[in-house]
Formats: C-alpha cells, sequence, structure tokens
C-alpha cells in the first residue's frame, strides 16, 4: 500500500480513510516522514519554519466538566479553585505585553457561575488596552458554557464575541472526535458535533481556528483517522482552519492516569503529524512543539512535515498541573529551530510572517545569547531565566496562573 500512497500524495489526489489507518498502524517511519516533508516543502517555504510569541493564562479553573484527562480543573468551591475578574484577566495581559507577546491564549474550566457579561468585556477590554495583541480566547467547550448562561445560540454568542473584537478561536476541547472515545473520557461535552459545530459557526462568522487532537490513551487507529476525517471535511465546507496541532495525553494527576498503561512516545508524535501532513491535504499549517513532546523531539518533528513549532507558552498551567513541566525563550527556541536546520521566523496568529530571523549559518555567532536547554524539571537551574525579562518576580500558586495577581471574581467557599 506504501508505494500507492506515495504515488497519490505526489500527484495530489486525496487518500482514503483504509489508507490513514495504514500511516498510523503500518506505514514505514522514515519514508512517511520523508514524504510528509516533501508535501510541507510543496505548500509552504521549505526554509522557514514560523513560531508565535504567546502565552497561555487561565481565568478559572473551575470546571464541572470532569474530563477523566485532566488535572487541571477543580470542581466550584473546591479550596483549590479559582476564578479572576475583568482586571485580574488586563493584569494577565500586561503580563504578556510585557513579555512581547503578540497572541494571548485565554481559556479557562466550564463555570457555570461565572456570568455571560464577563466574556465580551475581557474581549472588548483587551482588545481597547491592548491592541497590538491577539486574544485567542475560549476553546468550543466554553462556548457551549457561554450558550448555557446567555440563552443565545452558539451563533449569537460568537457573533456577540467578533463584535467584541475576537478574531481567532483555538481548537481546544476537540481530543479525539470519535464518539465512543468521548464517552469515555469526557462524556459531558458530547458528541464530535459538540466541537465541530462551534467551529463550523467560527468560520461562518468571520473566526479563524486551530483544529488540535490529544491522543495517546484510549484510542484507535481508526478513530484517528476519524478525527482528521471530521476535520478534513470541515475544512473543505468553510477553509476556516489555520492549522493542525497534535499532542500527546499527559496522564500525570489525572482522573484516568491508572487505567491508560502505555504513553505515547516520540515515534508515535513523529507518525501522527507525518500521517497528518499527508492526509488533511486542505491544511496549509501543521503544528509541532518544543513543548509538549520536549525540545529535541520537537526538533526532530520540524523534519516530519511541520512547518510551526508553535509558541514560546511563557505561561501554561494544564500540562504544569499533570507534572509536565517545559520553559523556553525566544532566543532559545529559534536555536533550536535553526541546529534543524532552518531560519526561525516570528508569525501572528493567523500565520501571517512578522520577522524572519537569522538562519543556520548564524547559530556560531548567536549560541552565547542562547541559555541551557532544560526541561522536564520541577526546579530551574539556576543560569536558567526563571523570570523572563519583563515579567513580575512571584511565588506560583498552588496550581493557580503564575502572571495574574488580580482579584477574584468569585471567592472559593
Ligand atoms: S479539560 Fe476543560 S472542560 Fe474538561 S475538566 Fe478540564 S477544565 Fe473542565
Amino acid at each position: 500500500m506504501w508505494s500507492s500512497i506515495e504515488a497519490k500524495v505526489r500527484r495530489g489526489e486525496r487518500l482514503s480513510t483504509a489508507e490513514g489507518v495504514y500511516l498510523f498502524a503500518e506505514a514505514p517511519l522514515l519514508e512517511l516522514g520523508a514524504l510528509a516533508q516533501e508535501l510541507r516543502a510543496r505548500k509552504t517555504d521549505p526554509q522557514l519554519v514560523t513560531y508565535v510569541i504567546d502565552t497561555n493564562p487561565n481565568y478559572t479553573n473551575a470546571c464541572t466538566v470532569d474530563c477523566h484527562f485532566c488535572a487541571f480543573y477543580r470542581k466550584p468551591g473546591h479550596a483549590e479553585a479559582y476564578t479572576y475578574d475583568v482586571e485580574g484577566v488586563m493584569k494577565m495581559m500586561a503580563a504578556a505585553d510585557r513579555l512581547g507577546a503578540t497572541t494571548v491564549l485565554l481559556q479557562g474550566g466550564l463555570n457555570p457561575e461565572i456570568p455571560w457579561d464577563f466574556y465580551p468585556t475581557i474581549v472588548r477590554e483587551a482588545r481597547q488596552r491592548y491592541p497590538h495583541i491577539t486574544p485567542h480566547f475560549f476553546s468550543a467547550p466554553e462556548i457551549h458554557q457561554m450558550v448555557e448562561v446567555s440563552g443565545l445560540t452558539i451563533r449569537g454568542v460568537l457573533e456577540a464575541l467578533y463584535q467584541a473584537g475576537q478574531r481567532t478561536l483555538p481548537g481546544g476541547g476537540a481530543e479525539i472526535l470519535a464518539r465512543r472515545v468521548r464517552q469515555r473520557i469526557s462524556i459531558k461535552k458530547g458528541g464530535p458535533e459538540a466541537w465541530l459545530d462551534v467551529h463550523r459557526e467560527a468560520h461562518r462568522v468571520g473566526m479563524r481556528s486551530t483544529a488540535t487532537m490529544m491522543y495517546g490513551h484510549v484510542e484507535t487507529d481508526a478513530e484517528l483517522v476519524e478525527h482528521l476525517d471530521y476535520v478534513r471535511a470541515l475544512q473543505d465546507e468553510t477553509h476556516g482552519f489555520t492549522a493542525f496541532v497534535p499532542w500527546s495525553y499527559k496522564r500525570g494527576n489525572t482522573p484516568m492516569e491508572s487505567k491508560v498503561k502505555h504513553v505515547a512516545g516520540a515515534s508515535r508524535y513523529l507518525r501522527v503529524l507525518a500521517a497528518a501532513r499527508l492526509y488533511l491535504d486542505n491544511f496549509d499549517h501543521i503544528q509541532a512543539s518544543w513543548f509538549s513532546e520536549g525540545k529535541k523531539t520537537g526538533q526532530i518533528a520540524l523534519h516530519f512535515g511541520a512547518d510551526d513549532f508553535g509558541g514560546t507558552l511563557y505561561e501554561e498551567n494544564v500540562h504544569l498541573a499533570t507534572g509536565h513541566v517545559n520553559k523556553t525563550t525566544v532566543a532559545e527556541l529559534e536555536t533550536l529551530v535553526r541546529e534543524s536546520g532552518f531560519t526561525p521566523a516570528q508569525r501572528t496568529t493567523l500565520y501571517e510572517i512578522v520577522r524572519v530571523a537569522p538562519g543556520p549559518e548564524a547559530l556560531e555567532h548567536l549560541a552565547d545569547d542562547v541559555p541551557l536547554f532544560v526541561e522536564g524539571l520541577r526546579e530551574l537551574p539556576a543560569e536558567y531565566p526563571a523570570v523572563l525579562e519583563g515579567e513580575e518576580s512571584r511565588a506560583p500558586a498552588a496550581n493557580g496562573p503564575r502572571s495574574a495577581d488580580g482579584e477574584r471574581l468569585i471567592t472559593p467557599r
């Protein structure tokens, strides 16, 4: 089957479901990566690898949905539950601004105590006070939460957010778009249509969004392809997705930790990226990550069909709650890209190029500016800039956001 897949990809023909399953189950990994890289070079500038300067704070960790893969949330009323008010979120925006972020990916748990007004207000205020930062706010499940508290339709909620200034939506909450999987790991979030309906409507009101996938738990290869089929079909319909972003399930401290015996490692990640590049023939951008799978795996992933290296993620609390710790700086991230043989280019949320940095030839001259490459450590070595330029020095809150100390909207009971 491999040679017929190669021929189809080179002719620009779409792969079938059975061929998709073969990519995940049997295709030779290095050939798969080489073909994905060949296609990536046809779709995007083969020399550039893009990244965004961003941060991922959270306005609440209170949530009633009990996803079995989630270590981040606390039940409303729990002593560690927090919810920030508008000014608390603006302090997060100010922190992002000091760090030079152009994108703030803000998400939270599904907290029914937050009134509808809060959501468009933080978009509007963020736009007015920080016009150079893109508010990349709210995953699909949060949009459903807004539908609940507002009485509006999905369309009505998205139109209100659009009017407040929101233009992009992050892809969180997709996990695996297969009914059986969702019933097992996140039954309260509904079937695949719950996520797809939000993204379809977002695209119709003029927003762009990303398609994500969290794999490596209870899904089968056929269900991975089912997920790709759903996002490929929606992309055919709306052309609203900017990129596909996969990451592996991190099981530490999650309710289903003991039930998932295997860990999806680097080889699986490379296979997922390359298969996605070949199968999602209507996506321009496939995102690899230094963060979720580690810096070295991230570097190799740039040779398996990915053209983007994700963001700097100055603040991140969801993976952190599972014990997954990783940090970077712009200088280090660019060096990781150069070491892989590519030229780093800073981009916007919409994948427009902002600045093309020196390419691999500059490695020798820039080496002194780059801190040690460290990851997966709870305590960062003293040499590493735990507090970045512009970042406020503070003790991290237990399971809480570390860049905002704003007033709490709802005091824990
Ligand atoms: S993944 Fe999101 S919706 Fe699910 S429990 Fe965690 S915070 Fe809540």
